[in-house]
């Protein structure tokens, strides 16, 4: 996999600046917003930036973009440190945040005005807009484009003072309103908003953009490769115009974009997320259907499994939206090799046998991988009663069908054969047990005369196990790429189907964290959220199928 994440045009760009001697030492950073949980889309770039650095020796920043106040909450930022920690990447040095910088960013928007580079423009935003023209259309300059240095330090001043309302007056750059670039057409610096910020309080009522606190940000840190996705691209030329133009002694830090990652029937964007909790439609960021890190941590993702996805889907400038199926074959193949194997019954059907005494009960040794031994074994109770699953059991013989049938044999897995004799049913006709003999000596062997082959179906004591419920979940959406028209008419109403069964009593030493192979059923793990209220279930959520296209 190592080799895998060297095979990107970024890695083939650092090298020739170190052949060039352009950089000694290489720097990168990701500049989360507090705005939400990180996805499996920051994962992408997570795994690009922090294994840079360490590939190169060089280290990588953790810097919360926190420019907005409106959408930052606190508490977002304590669980994306969690997500990147938990994915196993060290960032360098403390956590750092573009509002560290908001003194030093104020002084180069002063500088900028000195230069004749910055104005205070009082226009509405509605007339910004109109002023800016249009891909075909020039822009017009603002009648405030031509005031002196000194009144637009005074208005300047005065913006951050306060003295004027949200959106009566913002900073723009000077460039060029007829730039061919809609984002040179005179870009806003910063913007007035009466909002306290979580770490500077109300110090501050004036907030840069995104543009003019990146590029500063980066400069300031010493970040040498600056990786940000592709609709950025255009926001480069300010990107390199900002730091051309304030007075920075330092070599520049340069911008290079990559492709966002999008997945299909599901959704990435922090906004559509939101919205999806605010109606209730998922539980919240750590849904087990969402692509959230915590999500697919909840789901039973393994760190591993996230990141060779990542290193499969490589880094390019080509945009394309990535089938659900080979992220679901990177766990599916973490698993097959590290989960612990298990019988759980998530439809259950009674089987009595009837030539067992009543209180019997006898353990059997089982493998807990059929290929590592080291994985060690487990105690499964076998008694009198146990339960099939009902799509394991048919009166009716049907072609192909190699479970129980009415009078004939089965074997349970890692025990006995056993043969259906006759059913109980109740008075509506369901079927509701089911009469078996087993035969003593055929525990890990055929019949003594026994020659053909029988299916094999998984169970679990009736007498000693554990009540479950099993989450089993579908695609979020029934469409490729949710629109945001199509947010809510195109959700899946069956993403989550709940099953009550049982599962082996050796789960009662079950731990969050660990993954099972129900035989037969799934990838599952316990979920890491709701089993404290819900005794006497657990509640196990399913990773994955064991194939692709298997469904429940
Ligand atoms: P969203 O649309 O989910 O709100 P964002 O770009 O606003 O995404 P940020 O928190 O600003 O989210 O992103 C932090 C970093 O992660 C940025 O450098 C951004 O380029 C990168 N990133 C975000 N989403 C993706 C994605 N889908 N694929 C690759 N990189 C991403
Ligand atoms: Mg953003």
């Amino acid at each position: 996999m190592i080799k895998k994440r060297f095979k990107n045009f970024i890695y083939q760009i650092i090298n020739n600046d170190l052949l060039s001697g352009k950089h000694k030492k290489i720097c990168t950073r990701f500049p989360p917003e507090p705005n939400g949980y990180l996805h499996i889309g920051h994962a992408k770039s997570i795994c690009l930036n922090f294994n840079l650095a360490k590939d190169y020796n060089g280290y990588c920043n953790l810097r919360i973009d926190d420019t907005n106040p409106t959408q930052e909450n606190i508490k977002y930022i304590n669980f994306i440190k969690r997500d990147i920690k938990w994915l196993g990447f060290h960032w360098n040095g403390k956590v750092r945040y573009s509002s560290d910088y908001f003194d030093v960013m104020y002084k180069y928007a002063l500088e900028l005005i000195e230069k004749k580079l910055a104005y205070v423009d009082q226009l509405s935003s509605k007339e910004i807009r109109k002023y800016r023209g249009s891909l075909i259309l020039p822009g017009k300059n603002s009648p405030y484009r031509k005031q002196s240095i000194k009144k637009n330090k005074i208005l300047f001043l005065k913006m951050k003072h306060g003295e004027f309302s949200e959106g009566n007056a913002c900073l723009r750059a000077k460039i060029n309103m007829n730039s061919t670039s809609m984002i040179m057409r005179d870009p806003i610096l910063y913007r007035i908003k009466f909002v306290s910020h979580y770490r500077t309080k109300n110090k501050w009522c004036i907030y840069p953009t995104y543009d003019f606190a990146q590029c500063i940000s980066d400069a300031l840190e010493g970040i040498t490769h600056s990786l940000c996705t592709l609709e950025f691209q255009e926001n480069r030329k300010l990107y390199n115009w900002i730091l051309q133009n304030i007075s920075f002694n330092n070599t520049y830090p340069h911008q290079y974009e990559f492709s966002r990652l999008n997945l299909q029937y599901t959704v990435t964007s922090k906004r559509k997320i939101r919205k999806l909790i605010e109606k209730k439609i998922i539980e919240d960021w750590d849904d087990p259907r969402l692509p959230t890190i915590s999500g697919l941590r909840r789901k039973g993702y393994t760190p591993n499994s996230i990141k060779n996805f990542c290193y499969n889907i490589g880094i390019t400038r080509q945009d394309s939206n990535i089938e659900i199926s080979s992220l679901e074959s990177c766990i599916r193949k973490d698993l097959n090799e590290n989960a612990i194997r298990s019988m759980a019954v998530i439809n259950p059907l009674r089987i009595i046998i009837k030539n067992l005494p009543k209180e019997y009960e006898e353990n059997i040794i089982m493998p807990n991988h059929p290929k590592k031994k080291v994985m060690g074994t487990r105690k499964v109770i076998f008694s009198k009663e146990i339960y099939i699953d009902k799509s394991d059991f048919c009166e009716i013989n049907k072609k192909n069908y190699k479970r129980l049938v009415l009078g004939k044999e089965v074997r349970l897995r890692n025990s006995y054969i056993i043969k259906a004799c006759y059913v109980n049913k109740d008075i509506k006709g369901n079927v509701i047990s089911v009469i078996c003999t087993y035969d003593p000596n055929t525990l890990h062997k055929n019949h003594k005369d026994g020659k053909k082959k029988l299916g094999v179906i998984h169970w679990v004591s009736a007498k000693k196990n554990i009540k479950a419920k099993f989450h089993l979940y579908e695609k979020l959406f029934n469409e490729v790429i949710p629109t945001e028209k199509s947010l809510i008419s195109s959700i899946n109403k069956n993403s989550l189907i709940i099953y009550k069964g049982f599962v082996e009593s050796n789960m009662s030493k079950a731990k969050i964290g660990e993954n099972y192979q129900f035989e037969r059923i799934g990838y599952f793990c316990i979920d890491n959220k709701n089993n404290k209220n819900l005794f006497p279930y657990l509640i196990f959520n399913r990773t994955v199928t064991l194939r692709e296209k298997i469904n429940n």
